[in-house]
C-alpha cells in the first residue's frame, strides 16, 4: 500500500506521513453506511493514485496529478449539487502578467474612449506569482496567462510560464504580437503550451482599423522568428493559433490571411465572430452570417509527459509542495442549494488575478457599477470561499436584469449562462487525454468533465459515480484534518 508523503512548505523538516490504506478504510465504511455499490467505487478510489503511480513511478508526480484529478471530481460534484461553499479549488486559473497594454482596440479598457472602467496598469511580481501558484495551481489543470493586458510587455512572462509548467499546467497566452525586440526564443524555452496570436487582416490598413496601434509588419516578424525558434530547438510548442476576429471591414482580407497563414507556420488559423464592439465604435461592424472556421495546418501534440521528465531531472522540485496544506478551508460545507436555475461556471471553476493582485470572479472587468473585485491576494489568502464568492454563488441571477449596485457582486445582475469565455471541458478533456497513456480512462469516464452532459443526464443516470465524488469529497475533508496538525 502506498504512503503519502507530504512535505509542509512553511517547515520543510517536518514531514507528515499518511498511511493510504486507513483513507480506503474510513471510505469504505462511509460506502457501507450509504450503500452504495463498495467494490466498484473502491476500485475507482485507489485505482487514481495506483495507476498513475504505476505509469510514473514517483510518488510526488502522482500525487501531484491525482490531486489535480480528484479536485476537478469534487468541483463537478459541487457544481452538480449546486453549493455555496466550496470544496474543491478552481481548476482554471487567469492571471494578468500585466494590465497594461500597448494597442487600443474598441470595447477592451485600454479603449481611449473608454472611461469608466476600473483597471489601473501595473505589472505583476515575481513573488505575487509564486504566492498564488503555491496556493492554487497544484490543485489546477491549466493556467491562462492574459485576460486584459499585453503579457509580453512584462520581462518576466517567459518565467511566470517556467513557473507554472512545475505545477504541470497547460498554459496558454493571448497576445497581439505586435512587440518590437520580443525575446522570442525564451517564448519557446519557456514551454508554453498555447499563443493566441490577435491578428484580425492581412494588411496595415486593414488590420489597424480595430488594433488600434499595432504593426502588422512587427506581428509577422515575431510569427516567423518564433516558427523558426521551434525549428531550431525542435520543439513542437508554443501550439501558435492566429486569431482573426471577423468583422465587416476585414472579411475581404480571409483568403489572403488564408495563404499567409500557411506560408509563415502557424499550427492553426481561427477565423471567429467577435462580439459586438459597435457600442463603443458605431463604424467597426461584426460580419453577419458569418460561422467559426478553424483551419488547422500542423495538430497539437500534448506535452504531460515530457513535462514529468522535466521535472524528474530536475530533483529540488515537486517535493516541497504542500499540496494537501489548506485543501478546505475550515468552514461547514454541507450546503444543497436546489432552487435556484443556474450558476456560472465561473464560481465553481475558475478564479482570476489582475496584475495587481486584484481577485476577480470571471474575466469580467469592474466598473465604476459593476463590483468584480472580490479581493486583494496579499501572498497567502485564499479567497475562493471569502463572503463575496459566497455572496455571488447564493444569488447569481436572482436579480438578473436589474440595475446594478455596487454593493452587491455583479454576478447578482449577470445573466451568463455557461462554460465561460474559456470552455473547460474541452480543456480538461485535453489535459486527462494526456494522462490516459496511464490507463486512467479505465477509471474515470471522461465523460463527466462535460458540464452539459454531468448536469442533464450522464450524471443524473450514473448514481455511482454521484457517490464515488461524494465519497471522495468527504475524503479530502477528513485527509485534510489529519494534515493540519
Ligand atoms: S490587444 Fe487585447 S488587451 Fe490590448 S487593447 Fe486590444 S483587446 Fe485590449
Ligand atoms: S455570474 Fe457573471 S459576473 Fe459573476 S462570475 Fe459569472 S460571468 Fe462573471
Amino acid at each position: 500500500m502506498p504512503v503519502l508523503v507530504i512535505l509542509t512548505r512553511y517547515n520543510c523538516k517536518r514531514v507528515f506521513k499518511v498511511n493510504l490504506s486507513s483513507i480506503i478504510l474510513d471510505l469504505k465504511e462511509m460506502l457501507d453506511a450509504e450503500r452504495y455499490s463498495r467494490d466498484t467505487l473502491l476500485t475507482q478510489y485507489k485505482a487514481i493514485y495506483k495507476v498513475i503511480y504505476k505509469n510514473y513511478r514517483h510518488h510526488d508526480i502522482s500525487l501531484l496529478l491525482s490531486l489535480k484529478i480528484i479536485n476537478m471530481l469534487v468541483g463537478k460534484y459541487e457544481r452538480i449539487k449546486k453549493k455555496i461553499i466550496i470544496q474543491n479549488r478552481p481548476y482554471g486559473l487567469v492571471v494578468d502578467p500585466a494590465n497594461g497594454c500597448n494597442l487600443h482596440c474598441p470595447s477592451c479598457v485600454h479603449s481611449l474612449s473608454q472611461t469608466e472602467f476600473d483597471w489601473p496598469n501595473g505589472l505583476l511580481t515575481d513573488e505575487s506569482y509564486n504566492n498564488f501558484l503555491n496556493i492554487y495551481a497544484p490543485y489546477a489543470c491549466y493556467v491562462f496567462l492574459y485576460n486584459y493586458g499585453e503579457p509580453f510587455l512584462n520581462p518576466l512572462t517567459p518565467a511566470f510560464i517556467k513557473k507554472s509548467k512545475d505545477y504541470l499546467l497547460n498554459v496558454i497566452i493571448s497576445s497581439n504580437l505586435s512587440i518590437p525586440h520580443l525575446n522570442c526564443r525564451s517564448i519557446v524555452e519557456s514551454r508554453l503550451d498555447t499563443l493566441i496570436v490577435s491578428l484580425d487582416g492581412a494588411s496595415q490598413e486593414v488590420y489597424s482599423k480595430y488594433r488600434r496601434n499595432g504593426n502588422i509588419d512587427i506581428v509577422f516578424d515575431n510569427i516567423r522568428s518564433l516558427v523558426s525558434e521551434k525549428e531550431k530547438t525542435g520543439s513542437t510548442r508554443p501550439y501558435i493559433i492566429w486569431q482573426y476576429l471577423v468583422f465587416e471591414h476585414n472579411s475581404h482580407e480571409i483568403n489572403k490571411a488564408k495563404k499567409i497563414a500557411s506560408d509563415i507556420g502557424v499550427n492553426e488559423l481561427y477565423l471567429a465572430k467577435p462580439f459586438a464592439v459597435s457600442w463603443d465604435d458605431p463604424n467597426i461592424l461584426v460580419k453577419e452570417n458569418f460561422d467559426d472556421e478553424n483551419i488547422v495546418f500542423k495538430n497539437r501534440i500534448y506535452h504531460i509527459n515530457e513535462d514529468i521528465e522535466t521535472l524528474l531531472k530536475r530533483k529540488e522540485t515537486i517535493s516541497d509542495f504542500s499540496m494537501f496544506n489548506n485543501l478546505i478551508p475550515i468552514q461547514s460545507c454541507g450546503n444543497n442549494i436546489s432552487n435556484y436555475n443556474e450558476e456560472c461556471n465561473f464560481l465553481y471553476t475558475t478564479i482570476t488575478m489582475d496584475a495587481n493582485n486584484r481577485i476577480l470572479p470571471c474575466c469580467a472587468a469592474p466598473t465604476n457599477t459593476h463590483q468584480l473585485v472580490f479581493d486583494h491576494f496579499s501572498g497567502n489568502n485564499y479567497s475562493y470561499n471569502n463572503d463575496f464568492f459566497i455572496d455571488a454563488r447564493k444569488n447569481t441571477y436572482i436579480m438578473s436584469g436589474q440595475e446594478t449596485s455596487y454593493s452587491h457582486p455583479y454576478c447578482y445582475y449577470c445573466s451568463y449562462k455557461g462554460a465561460g469565455l474559456f470552455d473547460t471541458a474541452p480543456r480538461l478533456r485535453e489535459f486527462l487525454s494526456d494522462i490516459k497513456s496511464t490507463k486512467l480512462h479505465k477509471y474515470i469516464d471522461i465523460n463527466i468533465i462535460d458540464e452539459n452532459k454531468c448536469i442533464n443526464t450522464k450524471i443524473k443516470k450514473q448514481p455511482k459515480i454521484i457517490s464515488f465524488l461524494r465519497a471522495i469529497g468527504h475524503k479530502i475533508k477528513n485527509c485534510y484534518k489529519l494534515l493540519i496538525c
